[in-house]
């Protein structure tokens, strides 16, 4: 192996700064030359890839985002994307492609893969939806953007008595929502893996409130049937009923920011040496993932298509808590 490639992809998350770091030096000193790859999919298609030395890494640790850049990139979905991106590796002499990212980017990796090309991914998402990883890289961080807010808003609703809705990422997996009300204290949760009803959230405030409760929080992930506008109209219709106000607060883009933890600092660096480790055994078409505090590769045909299910463990401590 004399040259392989590195890109970020799909939805960005705290951390992938710091994989990047650690493929491009731990690749380094396999005596292996490493490009980065601009703008995921759509830039390898593009042809966008350049060198990186050990100091081009440099004070980007720290970073939240991709220096790379990520992108949708549609066009990698057909047959023709996907061969131009194959052609513009080959024509770079790139041996083996990393590929940093959730669900779709490690989808659209085994698509190379079938195609022939030598790829590795590394578990990035802060959806913590992959099979493969306990978790992944970016979670953790996200995670305590929205405790901060939680927190925040949970003195406030103390002070003013009125219940507070919190909405969090997550379009299809429930795992930041449920995680962020359990260590955030909420009084429900509503997530895209449970229907439930607006009436079932309404008395879990209600209740909240007659136990003596100061504050009553719900957290909803953006993707669940029972979304923030639907509940708040609910609630805003039934206000007098229930004799308190529903304040919305959706935090979006915002927990995708910012610096990433030393946790998820320290998972992507693992995760990302692995990725070259990988290589270096001679390994691909893996996933390189965190399973009971090991680095691990799981095969990416075991993996796409799929989506780590909730531990229903985790949903029982989240209603017992919520007393
Ligand atoms: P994430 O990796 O965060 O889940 P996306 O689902 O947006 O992000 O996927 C990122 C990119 O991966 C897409 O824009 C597309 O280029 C590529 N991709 C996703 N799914 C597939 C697929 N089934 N086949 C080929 N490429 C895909």
């Amino acid at each position: 192996m004399k040259r392989i490639a590195v890109l970020t992809s799909g939805g960005d998350a705290p951390g992938m700064n710091a994989a990047i770091r650690a493929v491009v030096r731990t690749g380094v000193a396999q005596g292996w030359e490493v490009l980065g790859v601009r703008h995921g999919y759509a830039g390898l298609a593009r042809g966008e890839m350049a060198p990186l030395g050990a100091r081009d890494v440099g004070g980007i640790l720290q970073l939240g985002g991709t220096v790379l850049g990520s992108a949708r990139c549609p066009e990698f979905r057909t047959e023709l994307g996907r061969r131009r991106a194959l052609q513009a590796l080959r024509g770079k002499g790139v041996e083996a492609l990393v590929v940093i990212g959730g669900n779709g980017s490690q989808a659209g990796a085994y698509e190379l893969l079938r195609l022939g090309f030598p790829v590795v991914g590394v578990a990035s998402t802060i959806d913590n939806d992959l099979v493969g990883s306990d978790v992944t890289i970016g979670v953790d961080t996200a995670l305590n953007v929205a405790l901060e807010s939680i927190d925040r808003l949970k003195t406030t609703a103390s002070s003013h008595g009125r219940a507070f809705l919190v909405e969090v990422m997550g379009r299809d997996c429930g795992y930041l929502a449920l995680m962020a009300g359990i260590a955030g204290g909420a009084e429900a949760v509503v997530i895209p893996e449970v229907d439930t009803e607006p009436e079932a959230v309404a008395q879990e405030l209600r209740w909240a409130y007659d136990r003596g409760k100061s504050h009553a929080l719900v957290v909803v992930a953006e993707g669940a049937k029972l979304n923030a506008a639907r509940l708040a109209d609910y609630f805003h219709q039934h206000e007098k009923r229930l004799g308190f106000e529903l304040r919305v607060t959706i935090l979006g883009h915002v927990q995708r920011g910012g610096a990433p933890g030393a946790f998820d600092r320290l998972l992507a660096t693992r995760l990302g040496a692995g990725a070259v480790d990988a290589l270096a055994r001679g390994e691909n078409g893996v996933l390189v993932g965190w399973v009971r505090g090991e680095v691990t590769t799981t095969p990416l045909a075991a993996v796409v298509g799929r989506q780590k299910a909730l531990d229903p463990e985790l949903l029982k401590l989240a209603g017992l808590l919520a007393r």
